[in-house]
């Protein structure tokens, strides 16, 4: 379950707006085939419904607080995709990727935005070093932006992928109530052993 504060306007919490999300593991049976009966998305009351009743195993208060969500919310529901960084095809220097076009990861582990950053970064670096405002012709083959391209896509593409998959292996341990539990007593006992 996540929770963030989308807008403030007002210095009411009442007024603020929140978004709220909860996340789970389809059930999917040995032969693949998902068991699971998905709200469905045009009902909007339906998926409150099903939210509430997945919250009603919370303790409180945030089982107060999913139960307190108006029927007429303004909700949605989706499946997480993802997949990893593929190498492109740049057309001769002429086009590339960034952000979550270049790697689509799911959100759990927080690291779509900060990629996206890395990418900008790392491209604009790219093009100080190697690219020239001076070199204008367009119709060049390869385009003046190919070596800035190539660099900065030797650095994305191992980076987007590597992303991707500790993002998916993020995702789903967070949804594995034993695995996510051994993690943390692994991190606690890693915090008490450590030297001060
Ligand atoms: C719930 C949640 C929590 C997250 N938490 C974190 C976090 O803690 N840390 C972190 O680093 N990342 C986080 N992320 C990921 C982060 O939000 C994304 O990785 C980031 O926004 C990607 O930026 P982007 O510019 O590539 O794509 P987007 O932000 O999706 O921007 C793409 C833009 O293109 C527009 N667009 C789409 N199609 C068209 C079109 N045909 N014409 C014109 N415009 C179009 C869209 O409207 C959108 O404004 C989170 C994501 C979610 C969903």
């Amino acid at each position: 379950m996540w929770t963030c504060v989308q807008d403030v306007f007002d210095p009411d919490p009442s007024k603020w707006v929140f978004v709220l999300i909860q996340t789970w593991p389809e059930a999917i049976e040995d032969t693949k085939t998902v068991t699971e009966t998905i709200p469905n998305p045009t009902t909007k009351s339906t998926i409150v419904q099903d939210m509430k009743n997945r919250a009603s195993a919370c303790a409180e208060p945030f089982k107060s607080i999913w139960q307190a969500i108006p029927d007429d919310a303004l909700v949605s529901h989706n499946r997480l995709t993802d997949w990893p960084t593929e190498p492109w095809d740049n057309r001769n220097g002429t086009v590339t990727l960034a952000g979550d076009a270049a790697h689509p990861m799911t959100f759990h582990r927080g690291q779509g935005l900060n990629n996206a950053i890395s990418d900008a970064c790392t491209l604009l670096h790219a093009l100080e070093n190697h690219y020239s405002p001076s070199d204008t012709d367009a119709d060049a083959s390869p385009s003046p932006f190919a070596k800035a391209l190539e660099v900065y896509e030797r650095d994305v593409w191992e980076r987007g992928r590597e992303a991707v998959l500790s993002s998916t292996k993020n995702t789903m341990m967070m949804h594995d109530w034993k695995t996510g539990a051994e993690c943390c007593d692994e991190g606690r006992n890693r915090s008490t052993t450590r030297p001060r």
